[in-house]
């Protein structure tokens, strides 16, 4: 079974304070988003850029178009993580995004996280209000961090749109999604 990137991505935090965590209990607590949700980015950086962000060779290549000399954190499996010495993505500053044009995708489609439905048909039981997005032969429902602030304000969601974007990600980066 592949695992979600956002439990991907705690992982790597819960490694880092050498903590255990229980993915399936983890999952069970994440809110899974339901139809006609809001979201509107209040482009804060308080949560989505402490997340250790895995970037593309290809997303690096862009990076250094505008920061030369920037080296990614590499994670102990090979993963390229968006991680200084202060414990957070080396682009943040004053709670704002240096390289908005070029973030990565990862970060484009924080603080939602796709999973195929059927991983969770033995964990979860859906009501009828979740969002539940067809794409080829798979389904998807959309868990999301509900202490990002975007959460809840603006415009209703464009899903399909989010899943593509995850999908292409889940092609490029190191390790399967
Ligand atoms: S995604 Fe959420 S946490 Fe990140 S900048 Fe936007 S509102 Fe803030
Ligand atoms: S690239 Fe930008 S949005 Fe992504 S974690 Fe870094 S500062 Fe935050």
């Amino acid at each position: 079974m592949n695992k979600p990137f956002l439990l991907i991505l705690i992982e790597e935090k819960f490694k880092r304070f050498n903590k255990y965590l229980s993915i399936k209990m983890f999952v069970g607590e994440l809110p899974i988003a339901k139809k006609g949700m809001l979201f509107k980015c209040k482009l804060c950086g308080q949560k989505c850029c402490n997340l250790y962000p895995e970037i593309s060779e290809g997303e690096l290549e862009k990076i250094r178009k505008v920061f030369p000399s920037f080296k990614p954190y590499f994670s102990s499996e090979g993963k390229m993580l968006l991680l200084s010495e202060k414990g957070y993505c080396p682009f943040l500053n004053k709670g704002l995004c240096t390289i908005h044009e070029y973030k990565p995708i990862v970060c484009q489609i924080y603080p939602f996280y796709p999973v195929e439905k059927r991983v969770l048909d033995d964990i979860l039981e859906l009501t009828e209000e979740v969002e539940i997005i067809k794409y080829g032969s798979e389904e998807y429902v959309f868990f999301f961090d509900e202490k990002c602030p975007g959460v809840g304000e603006g415009e209703p969601i464009n899903f399909m749109e989010l899943l593509k974007k995850f999908l292409e990600a889940k092609h490029f980066l190191k390790n399967p999604l």
